[in-house]
């Protein structure tokens, strides 16, 4: 491609709503523009690198045995409505009515429409395994659009929905997926750390997410000494020394039922944990915090120590996978309570009263909220017959599930989602095959998801420096960039004779040909971010010596000889670059 004829949108500040490398970057490479919260034009440069992306995960997905599809992004409400999501979804998920009065979502994911297209598509055992992908816009009215494409309302997923047989046969395809998906990222680049996630609303046996650790990371990973334990903040459970062991103080004590008889603190303005453990000189340890909840709009209190913060994920899991949100100051005041000094006693009975695994550890008195503005009370005891559960968010210096010390905590960028979904789709698309014995057998679904916008983002989020994009050669707009410094038409036409060489050798080249000064066009080249620049100026004109360039490491060559050696020193240096990022992804094979 020649540059003069192409589309170079570089720009040289800096978006003004950009607060992560990659947007800055991405807007500022002509990689994408923004046309609205959470809506991104791709542009050539932009599209040519999504393309390579998008290619790689088809290559893997496609070795794995995977058969690829396209889905009309629209989705009639009547599928949702056969699995019972239409309910669920929530307000992520975009619904219209159309001209016929029929309502319609724009698929945030598709799980039902590829089990109700495949109930159609198979009819014995002999069909299975089956594999099915696409890669496809996916569209969700995320609430807090944000970091360019990387939290974005639409974009591109690779979605795969695999049916076995049995259990046993989806371990199989889930292992191979999850090599898979290890590869898919090896080569473009990023190292991941696969961790157990949570798999409560979609109702399956196990999930792995692939994160890859970064800064901006939204998502919180609990990872112990030794690596032996991994896994999502949302799914780590909580153990305490003392679970289950309740004192002979606790166990002789009765629920006092009621505030009177218990010693009261006045304790003005002091809303948080931390206010009213300093005002009475205890540890945050001696106090019951209380949160109020609606769970699908029926009041909930969560009892937990002072020292814990709920796991909005594993109250919602503990209810049925209603769907929890916080109760606002009215809702407050209606239960009978303040905000700032909730506590479980007194409250309305409307409320339903769960409690933290926390309160095993400490007590058996409790300071808790009085109800009442300004008041907290001392002597709380509970009931040592109530019914614990691990609700409590699991943080940093916590014990390691499995037994090797204690969990540190890193930040990491979700990229990929693998999860074992059993059999809820299947069963409510009525998905079935002929067995061996000729009875009808229902299968199993797994369900494996990568972004591929997201994926984009995070691989120039990881390689970066201060001009610009280091892009693996995988997943560059072009291999390399050829920048002539030419000076009339002989010098121009020795450039363009080089350039054809490159490409005839099956090279992937964009030629700077523009008539722009030197300085332009090599800051273009590393805001752009091509791996390898070769320079054509002076040296080669006169002496035949070409400058090569590695981006990654600013690493330069003086080749020389004639056109057919230097394109053959060129296309070493590229094979090279690709190597290192398949010897990665087959150490990421096994
Ligand atoms: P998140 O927790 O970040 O909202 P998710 O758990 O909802 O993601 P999945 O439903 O597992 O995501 O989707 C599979 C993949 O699709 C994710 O791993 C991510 O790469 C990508 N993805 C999800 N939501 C978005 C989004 N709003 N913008 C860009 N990519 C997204
Ligand atoms: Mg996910």
């Amino acid at each position: 491609m020649l540059a003069s004829r192409s589309l170079i949108a570089t720009l040289r500040d800096d978006p003004g709503d950009a607060v992560v490398a990659s947007h800055r970057l991405m807007i500022r490479a002509g990689l994408v523009r923004k046309l609205g919260a959470g809506l991104y034009h791709l542009l050539p440069m932009g599209l040519r690198t999504f393309r390579k992306i998008e290619n790689v995960i088809r290559e893997e997905m496609n070795a794995a045995g995977a058969l690829e599809f396209q889905l009309p992004i629209l989705t009639p409400s009547e599928l949702w409505e056969q699995s019972g999501r239409w309910e669920k979804m929530g307000k992520e998920m975009m619904r219209f009515k159309d001209r016929h009065e029929v309502w319609n979502a724009l698929g945030p994911t598709h799980e039902e429409s590829f089990s109700s297209l495949v109930s159609e598509l198979i009819k014995s055992y002999r069909d299975l395994p089956l594999n099915v992908y696409q890669i496809h816009t996916k569209f969700r009215d995320e609430i807090r659009p944000r970091f360019g494409v990387i939290r974005s309302r639409e974009f591109c997923m690779k979605d795969a929905y695999s049916f076995d047989l049995d259990e046993k046969a989806l371990d199989i395809t889930y292992q191979k997926m999850r090599v898979a998906y290890r590869r898919i990222f090896a080569r473009l680049g990023l190292s991941t750390v696969p961790v157990e996630a949570d798999t409560g609303a979609m109702g399956g046996t196990g999930s792995e997410e692939f994160m890859v650790p970064s800064e901006i990371g939204e998502e919180t990973l609990l990872v112990s000494e030794n690596d032996k334990y991994r896994s999502n903040q949302e799914k780590t459970p909580v153990s305490y020394a003392k679970a289950g062991d309740f004192s002979a103080a606790n166990q002789a004590a009765q629920p006092t039922g009621d505030l009177k008889g218990l010693e009261r603190h006045h304790t003005p303005g002091m809303k948080t944990i931390a206010d009213v453990a300093k005002h009475l000189n205890v540890a945050a340890t001696a106090i019951l915090k209380t949160v109020l909840y609606y769970a699908d709009g029926k009041p909930v209190a969560v009892c937990l120590r002072g020292d814990r913060d709920v796991n909005e994920i594993k109250l919602s899991n503990h209810l049925d996978g209603a769907t929890v949100l916080p109760a606002t100051p009215q809702q407050i005041k209606e239960l009978g309570s303040v905000i700032g000094f909730i506590g479980p006693l007194g409250l309305s009975k409307d409320a339903r009263i769960v409690w933290d695994l926390s309160l095993t550890e400490g007590g058996p008195e409790w300071i808790v909220g009085a109800n009442e503005a300004e008041y907290h009370c001392g002597g709380c005891v509970l009931d040592p017959a109530r019914e614990s559960v691990d609700l409590a968010l699991a943080q940093a210096g916590d014990p390691s599930p499995a037994g090797d010390g204690v969990l540190k905590e890193i930040k990491g960028i979700e990229v990929g989602h693998i999860f074992k979904l059993g059999k809820k789709y299947t069963e409510a698309f009525k998905v079935t095959v002929q067995g061996e014995d000729g009875r009808p057998l229902t299968p199993v679904m797994g369900c494996y998801g990568v972004g591929v916008n997201r994926t984009m983002a995070t691989i120039i989020e990881q390689w970066h420096d201060d001009k610009g994009i280091l892009w693996p050669i995988s997943a560059a707009p072009y291999e390399i960039a050829l920048v002539s410094i030419a000076k009339g038409e002989d010098e121009i036409a020795k450039a363009r004779e080089f350039y054809e060489a490159l490409t005839a050798a099956g090279c992937d080249v964009l030629w700077d040909d523009r008539p722009a000064r030197p300085g332009v066009k090599f800051g273009d080249a590393e805001l752009i971010g091509y791996p390898i620049r070769l320079t054509m100026g002076k040296g080669y004109f006169q002496d035949g010596e070409l400058e090569v360039v590695r981006r990654a490491d600013g690493e330069q060559l003086k080749c020389s000889g004639d056109t057919a050696a230097l394109v053959g020193q060129v296309l070493k240096l590229r094979e090279e670059l690709y190597a290192e990022l398949e010897h990665n992804a087959a150490g990421a094979s096994t």
